[in-house]
């Protein structure tokens, strides 16, 4: 009990109370249900892997959108985890593919270039030839905290000293839909008239 308690406290958000709340609700569980959950930490461990091209989560050498040969393939998102890959797709506003950093550059926590898949991207931008199609944009999707920027500025200077013709672009930030100005904080409001656009 104790063990499994351990285990379950290691998960992100999960104190120690409701590690002990989960436990005990697994225990009470039917063995079936309880086997289910065992066998699907099991097998995503064993079948789950990166993309060899977009490093997104697959459980094939590529995953489903860089073998989908409907999207656009010369518009490459750039974002941090697999994780923001999800909430993009449900906008249904993009058609190109993805390339996961894993992560973002935090001088802090020694997270260099080295560290994230920027090498991989450059040379996925610089790759264009016969099979492959030209990349005409990359759109850096990385987070709008401090490190996710430093990583949007990073790549950014990389490929402009690359590829000249590249159309690099940045996600606009915006203002909370359905929300008053008045309540806008000035970061949020100051970055939303910086990224205005005409109508
Ligand atoms: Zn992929």
């Amino acid at each position: 009990m104790q063990r499994l308690v351990g285990e379950l406290s290691k998960l992100p958000g999960i104190g120690s109370r409701t590690a002990q709340r989960l436990a005990f609700h697994i225990l009470r569980a039917s063995d079936e249900d309880a086997t289910a959950l065992a066998d699907s930490i099991r097998e995503v461990k064993e079948r789950i892997g990166l993309c060899e091209v977009c490093f997104n989560l697959t459980d094939e050498a590529r995953c489903r959108i860089c073998q989908d040969s409907r999207r656009d393939h010369g518009v490459i998102c750039v974002v941090e985890e697999p994780g923001d890959v999800i909430p993009i797709e449900r906008t249904h506003e993009y058609d190109g593919v993805y390339h996961v950093l894993g992560g973002a550059l935090s001088p802090i926590e020694g997270i260099d270039a080295e560290d994230l898949k920027i090498a991989e991207l450059l040379a996925r931008v610089a790759a264009a030839n016969g099979d492959t199609p030209a990349v005409r944009e990359v759109v850096l999707a990385t987070n709008p905290t401090t490190t996710g920027e430093a990583t949007a500025l990073y790549i950014a200077d990389e490929l402009h000293g690359r590829s000249p013709g590249l159309t690099v672009t940045r996600l606009a930030s915006g203002l909370p839909v359905g929300s008053d100005l008045e309540y806008a904080d000035e970061v949020t409001l100051g970055k939303a008239f910086a990224g205005r656009r005409s109508l």
